[in-house]
């Protein structure tokens, strides 16, 4: 087909995503002839709408809220790491089937190398949460060589029940012993919702936690959070979650569009707006 590589994120509501800008900044520095757009989908058209998008011409989407665990179910065919973590967020519409992956995790990963160049996969990680974020980060992490994921969540269930999907150097704690597993660590990961705008702050006495620890939020709206601003004063390296956002977006554009971009303070600035 000729014309314009489309693309796009779909999702319910999908106005707030970051992710046109961030597509569109890349199209413009590549010159690429290209579009991206936010495609309100309702859950019950979802199925129509996977039909239908590569007959338009589009090359693959994005998937937001709340269709990540949906659309799982609805690809053709679905990559290891979107098997283990049971979430997609990057659809390649391909041969005329539908190939769903996850990045969230990867991309967590890369920008931790980013931001924290100091980091080594060589101590344990303490995860707070065990939603879909979250287990795309454990099964990444436990991927680069972590010794030990540890992941605390307030429903105890689902914390478990990830430990169970990812296995032996995956395990679960209560909230009530973080204090017990940061001496150990080597990261704290907020993968709550904790912290964002709107919602209660994330409360963590990080004061056990060793002097060359990395903390890491992946909310990012604010940029800064309480959290964060904690770890700072403390003197950790702190990495914001911005960051992962933008990773995740590289391997879908490097797919869709042909070319592998690049995460840069221009993007930052670009997304931030
Ligand atoms: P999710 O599947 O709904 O999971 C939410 C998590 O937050 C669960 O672990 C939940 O615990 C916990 N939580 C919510 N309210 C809580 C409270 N009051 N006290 C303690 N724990 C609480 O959501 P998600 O998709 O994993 O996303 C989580 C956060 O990450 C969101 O803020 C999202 O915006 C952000 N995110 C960022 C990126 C990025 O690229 N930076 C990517 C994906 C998501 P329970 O299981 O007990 O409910």
């Amino acid at each position: 087909m000729s014309g314009p590589v489309l693309a796009g994120v779909i999702g319910d509501p999908v106005a707030h995503s970051l992710s046109p800008r961030l597509h569109r900044h890349w199209l413009r520095r590549h010159g690429i002839d290209g579009h991206y757009v936010p495609l309100r989908t309702r859950a019950e058209d979802l199925p129509e709408t996977l039909r239908l998008l590569p007959r338009l011409g589009f090359a693959g989407v994005n998937v937001t809220i709340p269709h990540k665990e949906a659309i799982f179910a609805l690809a053709d065919h679905v990559s290891d790491r979107a098997r283990r973590a049971g979430t997609a967020n990057t659809l390649v519409f391909r041969g005329g089937a539908v190939h769903a992956d996850t990045t969230d995790g990867p991309a967590f990963v890369a920008n931790l190398r980013d931001r924290a160049p100091g980091w080594r996969a060589n101590r344990p990680a303490v995860v707070l949460g065990a939603g879909g974020a979250a287990r795309g980060i454990v099964a990444a992490l436990m991927e680069v060589g972590v010794p030990e994921a540890v992941v605390i969540n307030r429903t105890a269930a689902r914390a478990e029940a990830l430990t169970d999907l990812l296995g032996a150097g995956c395990v679960a704690a209560p909230w009530s012993d973080i204090p017990r597993h940061l001496p150990r660590a080597g990261l704290l990961v907020n993968a709550t919702s904790l912290g964002m705008a709107g919602k209660g702050p994330l409360e963590i006495d990080l004061s056990p936690l060793p002097p060359d620890a990395a903390v890491a939020d992946i909310v990012y709206v604010p940029l800064e959070t309480p959290l964060l601003h904690a770890a700072r004063a403390r003197g950790l390296v702190a990495v914001d979650g911005l960051g992962m956002l933008l990773h995740q977006a590289v391997p879908g554009f490097a797919a869709w569009f042909g070319i592998t971009p690049e995460v840069d303070a221009d993007l930052r600035a670009a997304v931030l707006g």
